[in-house]
């Protein structure tokens, strides 16, 4: 991960990438993690931690003790009558929103997948989080050469600077063309059961201008479909101000690299 992040080429075309990494984790993790571990990592839910409760991921049909439970750090989207739970990573987020490609090795040959079909959103098979066969191994990420992407920012919001997983980020990228929205990438993290593509909210900026109006109605068309729980209903808002900030950042060309950490 430290090796990714800190690559001439991520840091000068694709800031979202090298900026997701590095506000992962700890240096001492990022320097020994690999860009495939932190993929496929498992999920932080603590009763997914806690063998001692029921958790449909850990163990199929034994219920989810997240639903009505400590559900604070937990997904608004995305989630399933079975399953609630984050996806961890930061990285995939930025991955999500330019389109990577997965590659894979495995018994049956080689295997490529849109990174947004990579990720498997719960349903009514939470243990299933990836469609990697037993044995199959990620062995590369191929990101497409992307003009948008030079211009885009990872921001993550927690609980601490560092060391600490997201309660809400947003990896964004953006041309504004005469004042309007040309072209966006935006994806969330910390409030899915995947990395969360932001279609709905893309959609609605296309064309329209790149101002702070228009990016608060883009958040609101995205989290309209939250679902939050108890104790998340926080995140929908959060959610929305991240979206704001991060485009606003992009938009009002005070960007400097390292800014969105
Ligand atoms: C305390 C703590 C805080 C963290 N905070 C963050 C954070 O804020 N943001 C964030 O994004 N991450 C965070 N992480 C995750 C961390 O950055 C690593 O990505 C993660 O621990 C995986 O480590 P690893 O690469 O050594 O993978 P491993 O632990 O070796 O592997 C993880 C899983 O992936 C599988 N795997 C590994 N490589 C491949 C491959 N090539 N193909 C298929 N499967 C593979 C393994 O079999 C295993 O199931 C945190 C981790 C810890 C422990």
């Amino acid at each position: 991960m430290s090796d990714v992040a800190q690559a001439p080429v991520v840091v000068a075309r694709f800031p979202v990438i090298s900026q997701a990494l590095v506000a992962g984790a700890s240096a001492q993790l990022r320097n020994m993690a690999s860009m495939g571990g932190n993929l496929c990592q498992r999920v932080r839910c603590g009763y997914f931690r806690d063998v001692a409760s029921p958790c449909n991921k850990r163990e199929p049909g034994s219920g989810c003790a997240a639903m009505d439970g400590m559900n604070r750090g937990h997904a608004i989207l995305g989630g399933s009558g079975t399953c609630i739970a984050t996806h961890p990573s930061d990285v995939a987020v930025a991955l999500v929103a330019v389109d990577a490609v997965v590659h894979t090795r495995g018994p049956g040959g080689e295997r490529a997948f849109g990174i947004d079909d990579f990720f498997l959103l719960p349903g009514d098979t939470p243990d299933r989080e990836h469609p990697l066969d037993h044995g199959e191994l990620i062995t590369a990420i191929e990101v497409p050469a992307l003009p948008v992407a030079c211009r885009s920012v990872y921001l993550k919001f927690r609980d601490r600077q560092s060391y600490e997983f997201a309660l809400a980020s947003v990896a964004a990228a953006i041309r504004v063309e005469d004042g309007t929205v040309a072209e966006v990438r935006l994806a969330l993290g910390g409030v899915g059961t995947k990395p969360w593509r932001a279609r709905r909210a893309e959609a609605s900026l296309l064309g329209r201008p790149a101002d702070e109006a228009s990016f608060a109605e883009a958040a609101r068309q995205e989290l309209a479909q939250a679902t939050p729980r108890r104790q998340n209903e926080f995140k929908v808002e959060l959610a929305q101000r991240a979206i704001v900030r991060a485009l606003n950042t992009l938009a009002s060309n005070t960007l400097t690299n390292g800014d969105a950490r």
